[in-house]
């Protein structure tokens, strides 16, 4: 049977290059995930015969759109916005939306496929889906940042809904864009407080959404620690990033008895060899929505440096990549690996390019893969369904005890799976192959869909 897999696996590959030959950020994440496929396919001959793969890695809808705005001079601007739908096999879609300019459908498509197996690892009735727009958020007034969400939502809503689709925050949209976007849906379509998630708490968001996707990839690790009968104390942590998943993240880090000692920003880093203060990130990034420069002018025991965290040459024992995809290549994790890591957990969306998985591998790094350690935001959100649906709220620690226990049962059926198919002790096959099989057997279940 290995044969046969190993040309079926070759072959989607082949189906989906010829497909979309330019979407590189898409392409790198499907070859990412059919590289760990082949023991399920050797195993799975129905998954073939059902031609699963060309099915699965073609979204089921995919909406491109014109997004008109006028900034504060009285200029029209235009972005192009987009909604990939891709899989509903498990739940409605559900996925953020991304406001960068480097977004455009590979980048979209690469997170939404992302986003099926994450969202089915959090073992909730959520489907996998993804949007955004080219818009910078940098640099714009509160205004503009409100005339875009409302014109972005005023084409959104019309695909979008409580049972069939559910958007919510990443990059460049967090409580304030989600204010905007919802005050726009309910507007258009009346109010429907479960059509996305991150809300504020005062028209129906969850306790604990905020702090949930770097909550939970410390809990994440942590499990990776404890599998090795070892712990966040007195462990040295290098963080990347500065945005919502980074500040939670350093938080939960210190709070379990590690020292982070760097975070950063497109511009630079910076390294505090007293543990960084994440209030102070917090103030300066989503107080002041400033530059993490700042952080070093405010805390006298930081040094700022400009370019990637990850050529910087300083000891830690863990590395925690929270910026955005391919932030680490082959020379970067080589960089790592030589500071000292024996852990890589990831808590933005493929941040280690396929270089940097193979550098990993060959030093024996443990890696914790995005889809399994950075799940707990979409899981909180999938909560914040939940409550909404019921018409209550639960409290902070009701919240953060599921979330604790979500991320515990990721792991854990991300090393059973990996078990059960013979590649133990590698979480990113167990995460791909848990999270694949439960989307694959619903797909089946459900006939030529
Ligand atoms: N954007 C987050 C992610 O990458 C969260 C999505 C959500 O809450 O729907 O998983």
């Amino acid at each position: 049977n290995l044969s046969k897999a190993t040309d079926y696996l070759q072959h989607v590959y082949a189906v989906v290059q010829h497909r979309d030959p330019n979407q590189t950020e898409f392409l790198e994440a499907v070859h990412d995930f059919l590289e760990t496929m082949t023991p399920v396919f050797e195993q799975h001959p129905e998954y073939i015969e059902a031609n699963i793969l060309e099915r699965l890695t073609e979204p089921e809808r995919v909406i491109q759109f014109r997004v008109p705005w006028l900034d504060d001079q009285g200029y029209a601007q235009v972005n192009r916005g987009f909604r990939v739908q891709f899989n509903s096999a498990i739940g409605p879609y559900k996925g953020g939306l991304r406001l960068h300019p480097s977004v455009n459908l590979s980048i979209v498509k690469f997170l939404g496929f992302e986003q099926i197996f994450k969202n089915s690892l959090t073992g909730l009735p959520i489907g996998g889906g993804k949007g955004g727009s080219d818009f910078d958020p940098k640099g714009k007034s509160d205004n503009e940042i409100m005339r875009f969400c409302q014109s972005f939502m005023t084409e959104l809503s019309k695909y979008i809904g409580l049972d069939t689709d559910v958007p919510a925050g990443d990059i460049g949209v967090g409580g304030r864009e989600i204010g905007f976007l919802y005050g726009q849906y309910k507007r258009l379509r009346g109010a429907d407080r479960g059509v996305l998630t991150g809300k504020g708490l005062s028209y129906g968001g969850s306790l604990a959404r905020t702090e949930a996707t770097g909550y939970g990839l410390a809990y994440y690790t942590d499990e990776m620690l404890k599998a090795h009968k070892q712990t966040f104390a007195d462990k040295r942590v290098a963080i990347s990033g500065a945005g919502n998943v980074a500040i939670y993240a350093i938080q939960k880090v210190e709070q379990l008895g590690g020292k982070v000692i760097s975070c950063s920003d497109s511009n630079g880093y910076v390294i505090d060899e007293n543990g960084i203060d994440f209030k102070v990130v917090k103030q300066i990034k989503e107080v002041e929505r400033g530059r993490i420069k700042e952080y070093a002018d405010r805390v006298d025991s930081a040094t700022y440096h400009e370019g990637s965290v990850w050529t910087a040459n300083v000891a830690y024992d863990i590395a925690l990549p929270c910026a955005t995809q391919n932030e680490i290549d082959g020379a970067k994790a080589q960089t790592i690996i030589a500071n000292g890591a024996k852990v890589v957990a990831e808590g933005a969306n493929m941040p280690s390019n396929p270089d940097a998985i193979a550098a990993y591998k060959a030093a024996k790094v443990l890696y914790g893969p995005a889809k399994a350690a950075n799940a707990g935001g979409v899981a909180v959100s999938a909560l914040e369904m939940s409550q909404n649906s019921m018409r209550l709220s639960w409290s902070f620690d009701e919240v953060d005890g599921r979330l604790k226990k979500i991320m515990q049962n990721i792991f854990a059926n991300s090393v059973a799976a990996a078990d059960q198919y013979g590649v133990s002790g590698d979480y990113l096959s167990g995460a791909n192959i848990a999270g694949f099989t439960k989307v694959a057997d619903a797909m089946l279940a459900q006939g030529l869909v």
